[in-house]
């Protein structure tokens, strides 16, 4: 057993190949699942220990079993958005990354603010609707994976669109930036950070499966202006991809400039896994709209590993695995301390 380690974390969004990495690492494994969720788990046979809760804002409760079994817990999206920052930052177990990249992370101007200084292309922000002048995409602060954004073309349709969405009810957070619509090729570029190694490595790509945007194209032009659909962007799944070769170095240097940019506003910086989503253009720009500060669902087309993580690891390489490589080099190292919080 990897030194009495054992790697655990919220059994959803991205838990089975966190939990079968760090199996095949040698590690033990904790699924913490809400109650009713647990024979996925069993099945896969990927949790050596499963703790079961009603609610996870019961999450505390449980934390000194976790602390006992040392457990070092990995987070993913779900699990941020369940435990939420304050959450995070009050655990009592160990916590792989870096606390304090999630406040650059989960406010939108900070982001911008480090990507910026990354030296990324980003879309144009719109100060208010009536400088609309080109084609928009509306975000709300409270649109957990893309439910509520809309697109607006002008003032007028942003303000009949905006009325649709509010008497939907449906918002937490009715908060919103408008951003310049980019038109484009969605690209998902998944990334690792080793602290140990000091080096950034590209692990995989994907493109997502959403509804109902990615079914537009099978209905007519002629239906979708009679039924007025209008897009939106819940994400139902993810396809893997690779990119074009030529695209590798420009994307590499992407990953390394945040990576350069997070440590001048933090402390240790980013590290870990991490993703930078964009929108390439026909003249090959790569637009990048947002960045994810730790795993993202997109890897789990990988479990087994991407045409990347083959060629730099030879061996099946998932980046859940890959954390749990890294957990097992800073142990050999006797540097576990500076991965975890
Ligand atoms: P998550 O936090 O899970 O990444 P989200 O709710 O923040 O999701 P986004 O990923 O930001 O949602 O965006 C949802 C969809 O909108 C995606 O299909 C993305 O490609 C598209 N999108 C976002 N910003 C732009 C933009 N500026 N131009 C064109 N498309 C965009």
């Amino acid at each position: 057993m990897s030194q009495d380690i054992t790697v655990g974390t919220i059994a959803s969004h991205s838990a089975l190949q966190i939990l079968k990495g760090a199996k095949d690492e040698g590690f033990e494994t904790v699924a913490i699942c809400r109650k009713g969720t647990e024979k996925v788990y069993r099945q896969f046979k990927v949790a050596d220990r499963i703790i079961s809760i009603d609610n996870f804002n019961e999450f505390a409760s449980i934390e000194d079993e976790l602390v006992d079994m040392n457990t070092v817990l990995i987070p993913h999206g779900s699990f941020i958005a369940y435990l939420g920052l304050e959450g995070i930052k009050r655990l009592k177990p160990k916590y792989y990354g870096h606390k304090a990249i999630l406040d650059w992370e989960s406010d939108r101007q900070l982001e911008r603010k480090w990507l910026e200084r990354a030296g990324l292309k980003l879309p144009k922000m719109v100060d208010s609707p009536e400088k609309i002048d080109r084609p928009v995409i509306v975000k709300f602060f409270g649109a957990g994976g893309g439910n509520g954004y809309f697109l607006a073309t002008s003032e007028e349709d942003f303000h009949e669109k905006m009325e649709k969405e509010l008497d939907k009810g449906r918002l937490n957070d009715t908060r919103y930036i408008i951003q310049e619509y980019i038109i484009g090729t969605p690209l998902y570029i998944h990334y690792f950070h080793s602290l140990i190694m000091d080096e950034t490595e590209i692990m995989s790509f994907d493109r997502r499966y959403e509804t109902n945007v990615d079914s537009m194209g099978r209905i007519p032009a002629m239906d979708q202006l009679q039924l007025r659909i209008d897009p939106s962007y819940l994400v139902i799944g993810n396809f893997p991809l690779v990119v074009r070769e030529s695209y590798l170095p420009k994307i590499l240097q992407m990953g390394e400039n945040v990576v350069e940019a997070s440590k001048q506003v933090t402390k240790k910086g980013l590290y870990g896994p991490f993703c930078l989503e964009t929108i390439v253009t026909d003249d090959g720009e790569i637009i990048c709209f947002e960045i994810s500060a730790r795993i993202v669902a997109g890897t789990n087309p990988y479990v087994n590993g991407s045409p990347y993580t083959w060629l730099k690891y030879g061996e099946p390489m998932s980046t859940g695995r890959r954390v749990a490589r890294e957990l097992k080099n800073a142990l050999n190292e006797n540097r576990l301390e500076e991965v975890v919080e």
